[in-house]
């Protein structure tokens, strides 16, 4: 299995992407993860990393395109993965199609999670993470319209996404990805 969950953020993707290893042991490859975790090891990447989080922007294309390759290197992920919030731009998705090409490894489905703005800022404010105050909030949400919603397109042109309704229980929204996966 080799797919990537999309989806603006606080519609789920790191829960039910988690859910998604359980059933299919394959790794959960979060950027938001391993960025945090430099950031807590104070590493130079974290250091770089670290004001763009803090103000909800997208970190540097270079900087986590690098850290994918490197992830994807490991050996738990030869035989398939979960991207969670990998891809976020043009650029990140160009380089991980050719990263895979070359592997010849493709990425085989896009899922896409629908959740309305207001219940996001609602589900994002309730969760309450160092860079969840409202404000940051919605720039994340100006972010991912300007810079990651043209991936939509992007994929959709591969054949490639999968949209499913990310409002109601998580067990639902598990039940309609599982559903809607091509195995
Ligand atoms: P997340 O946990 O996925 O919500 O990510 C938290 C923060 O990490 C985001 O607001 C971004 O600042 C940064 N981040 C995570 N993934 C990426 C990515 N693929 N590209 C750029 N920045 C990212």
């Amino acid at each position: 299995m080799r797919i990537a969950m999309f989806g603006a953020p606080g519609t789920g993707k790191g829960t039910q992407a988690e859910k998604l290893v359980g059933t299919f042991s394959v790794p959960q490859i979060s950027t938001g993860d391993l960025l945090r975790a430099a950031v807590a090891e104070g590493s130079e990447l974290g250091r770089k990393a670290k004001a763009a989080m803090d103000a909800g922007e997208l970190v540097a294309d270079e900087v986590v395109i690098e850290m994918i390759r490197e992830r994807l290197a490991q050996p738990d992920a030869q035989d398939g993965f979960i991207l969670d919030g990998f891809p976020r731009s043009i650029k990140q998705a160009e380089s991980l199609d050719v990263m895979l090409e070359r592997l010849e490894q493709p990425l085989e489905q896009v899922i896409h999670l629908e959740v309305e703005d207001e219940e996001i800022v609602q589900r994002l404010l309730s969760r309450g993470r160092d860079d969840d105050s409202e404000e940051v909030i919605r720039n994340r949400l100006q972010v991912f319209s300007n810079q990651t919603q043209p991936l939509i397109n992007y994929y959709e042109d591969q054949g490639k996404l999968v949209s499913v309704d990310g409002t109601g229980d998580m067990q639902a929204i598990y039940d309609r990805i599982v559903k809607a996966l091509d195995r």
